[in-house]
């Protein structure tokens, strides 16, 4: 076992259910947690079973009848502590999110650093659960609205943020008073294990009621009681579109409330008035980062005839000097995927890109050989394809970049938009008039829509979300909070009459 494994301190890895402090070892199927870095085998976890979640759920909505009493700044003072156990513990999570999920270090801490931001984002919100006051049309009234928690919030996490898509979810959802019940990836299993045990020190010291932060692994099956369990308030899921689809319509049956984070398939826009220096590390990380599965990787280039040619060279002289390897180690830029399906589906899509007609202008394969044992790692590749090519409208988890070229600016912004999904979008050009066309209503569709950035690497202070097939959920910053309330309308009457809005009469 890796040392950062034991450095985490965590007695028994294979106890998969948690109310906050106490853990229980579930009698789910096991979840086997195998490195995609070097293919070994890390630890097998018990999976939640269905009485255990029932149990679960009853703990929570126990917790959340204190929890609520709770001023919001002391809940906040809970999320601070958290902040500083996450700083604490930095390194060694972001080394066992690299090691599980296969990201490289660089972007292992950076999720955990993700998560300090959130803490501290929380923390101000926390003070900061504003409701508007309005003017009355009636003498001797007041008018405003507040907001009151949800109650249970259900999160479905995907294997590729392992920890930090969950703390955008919970860290704001517990200031906002609720509790929560989390499912993460099946993939990632150990990642949640170990922030569960990081966080639970403040739980104990602070006396948090128990049932508050709550931690259900398993699969798709456990994902599916979240879905269906009309306690819960809120389900909030990131991951495929397919998933989206299935848990949107269970909650929908059910009336209840869903946040839903679902694929992209996010294009930049590159103009021939570009600076083409900075478009090119802004595609090429966009591109390769995380070996092309984050949800916001760039996946399709919509170029300039004009620059077209000189942009692919660029580009395809980048590509070469890429260094795929072990992601632990900093020299190199591209670790693996996470599993031999993702690395089948990476093949067939290069197969489809053939059969429909593309051009590899530079070829994917798996890598072979020593540091490569796990058969999970891959060369990133470039195809030159049209966007109604079937394969372009898919989303395929891999770092497979597609090159469209367009000659006038409506043209691209027709095209970039011209996908079923629609979550991130960028345009590099130093033209003011293309800037702002490209983010007018006329421009992209997309949640997020970039000038000179990239598609990938937000920020967590803007709200993180996307149109269409990405399921249309904001989390993260800005007042995407209010998702995790419920909203009240208060009038008050202060005076000794009863009128009635609108003017009308009503004696006795
Ligand atoms: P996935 O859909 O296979 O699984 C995601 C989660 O959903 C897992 O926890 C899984 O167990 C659960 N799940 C699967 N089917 C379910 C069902 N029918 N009911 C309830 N739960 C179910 O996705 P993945 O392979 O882990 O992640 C990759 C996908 O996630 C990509 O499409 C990526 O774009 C997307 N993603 C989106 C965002 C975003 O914010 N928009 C962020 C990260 C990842």
């Amino acid at each position: 076992m890796q040392n950062f494994l034991k450095e985490l301190k965590i007695s028994e890895l294979n106890k998969g259910v948690s109310t906050g402090t106490k853990w229980f070892s579930a009698s789910g199927e096991k979840i086997i947690s195998s490195s995609p870095v070097d293919g070994k085998q890390i630890a097998s976890v018990n999976s939640c079973d269905k009485r255990s979640f029932d149990y679960v759920v009853e703990t929570a909505q126990n917790a959340f009848v204190e929890w609520r009493t709770w001023p919001a700044p002391r809940r906040g003072e809970i999320i601070r502590q958290i902040g500083n156990e996450l700083r604490r513990h930095k390194d060694i999570l972001g080394k066992l999110v690299s090691y599980e999920m296969g990201k490289s270090l660089q972007e292992g801490m950076g999720e955990v650093q993700e998560m300090i931001d959130i803490a501290d984002f929380a923390l101000g919100l926390s003070r900061q659960l504003y409701g508007f006051t309005m003017h009355s049309e009636r003498p001797g009234h007041r008018m405003y609205d507040q907001y009151h928690p949800l109650g249970i919030v259900g999160i479905i996490s995907a294997f590729n943020f392992p920890v930090a898509v969950w703390s955008w979810n919970s860290f704001i959802a517990m200031v906002c008073a609720d509790v929560c019940i989390w499912k993460p990836s099946e993939k990632t299993p150990l990642c949640a294990i170990a922030c569960q045990h990081i966080i639970s020190k403040v739980f104990k010291e602070n006396k948090v009621p128990e049932g508050v932060c709550n931690l259900v692994s398993g699969g798709r099956e456990v994902g599916e009681w979240i879905a269906n369990e009309p306690k819960i308030a809120l389900v909030s899921a990131t991951g495929s579109t397919r998933m989206g689809k299935a848990v949107g319509a269970a909650v929908g049956a059910r009336l209840g409330k869903s946040l839903l984070e679902l694929g992209g398939n996010n294009a930049i826009i590159i103009s021939k008035e570009a600076d083409l220096n900075i478009a090119l590390v802004g595609c090429l990380f966009g591109a390769v980062g995380t070996a092309g599965q984050r949800c916001t990787t760039t996946r399709r280039l919509i170029i300039h005839e004009d620059i077209y040619d000189i942009f692919k060279k660029k580009l395809i002289q980048a590509y070469r000097q890429l260094k795929i390897g072990d992601p632990l180690k900093e020299e190199n830029h591209v670790g693996p995927l996470i599993d031999h399906d993702a690395v089948d589906a990476y093949l067939n899509a290069i197969n489809q890109i053939k059969k429909q007609g593309g051009n590899m202008a530079l070829a994917g394969g798996i890598l072979s050989g020593k540091g490569f044992e796990s058969g999970c790692y891959v060369k990133p590749c470039i195809a030159e394809v049209t966007n109604d090519m079937e394969i372009v409208q898919h989303e395929t988890f891999a770092p497979i970049l597609y090159l469209i070229k367009y000659k006038t600016l409506e043209e691209a912004i027709e095209i970039q938009n011209a996908v079923p999904q629609g979550l991130s979008s960028s345009i590099f050009t130093l033209n003011l008039r293309e800037a702002e066309w490209f983010l007018s209503s006329k421009g992209s569709d997309c949640g997020i829509a970039n000038v000179n950035i990239g598609t990938s690497g937000a920020e967590i202070g803007g709200a993180f979300g996307g149109e269409k097939e990405t399921g249309g959920g904001r989390e993260s910053g800005s007042d995407a909070w209010k998702v995790y309330m419920r909203r009240q309308t208060n009038t008050i009457n202060y005076s000794d009459t009863l009128p009635l809005a609108q003017g009308i009469k009503f004696t006795v």
